[in-house]
């Protein structure tokens, strides 16, 4: 470990303790109007990436798909699929794979709902509208259950951008 410890209030730090150029340790700018944070040693700038992410509203007979998460963030609660898309992979192949992973349906992306950012979290969403073309509904691995919502009667969502994607979908590809 190095002699300096980096500046633990900001999270976006977890993965960039030391510089990748020297070695040195990694620390926030006393400014906070200045986020980047910078090494100590030679003074490289790390450019911290956001994590990308595709959520999917697959639609049937009004009722949404939802999965009971059986992993963190949220376990035990219900959302709609998603998960974080691999470097180099398509989005749209990363929003078809993660509902076929947690859910076991294949499904055909009708169109992009949206993109959601800003927040605690690093993270940004692509939203996805889609429909089912096959497989079995059944749980993946990272998931406790699967099952249809119908839209006047879902579950609480707990995710802070949930209510936008929800609303938008609405608009653009709900038919009630
Ligand atoms: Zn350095």
């Amino acid at each position: 470990m190095g002699d300096e410890s980096i500046t633990q209030q900001d999270n976006r730090f977890d993965d960039n303790a030391f510089c990748g150029r020297c070695g040195g340790s990694v620390k926030g700018r006393s400014d906070p109007a200045v986020s980047r944070p910078y090494c100590s040693r030679c003074g490289h700038v790390v450019y911290l990436d956001p994590k990308l992410a595709a959520v999917v509203l697959v639609c049937q007979d009004n009722a949404l798909l939802m999965v009971q998460r059986a992993i963190a963030p949220m376990l035990g609660h219900w959302s709609f699929p998603s998960g974080y898309v691999d470097r180099g992979e398509v989005v749209e192949d990363a929003a078809v794979r993660e509902v076929r992973e947690e859910t076991n349906v294949e499904v055909e992306l009708l169109g992009l709902i949206g993109l959601y950012s800003g927040g605690e979290q690093p993270v940004v969403l692509a939203a996805y509208a889609a429909q089912v073309t096959g497989g079995e509904l059944t749980a993946g691995p990272e998931t406790q259950d699967v099952g249809y919502f119908s839209l006047d009667r879902l579950p609480p969502l707990p995710f802070p951008h949930d209510p936008s994607i929800l609303a938008d979908w609405r608009r653009q590809f709900g038919s009630t």
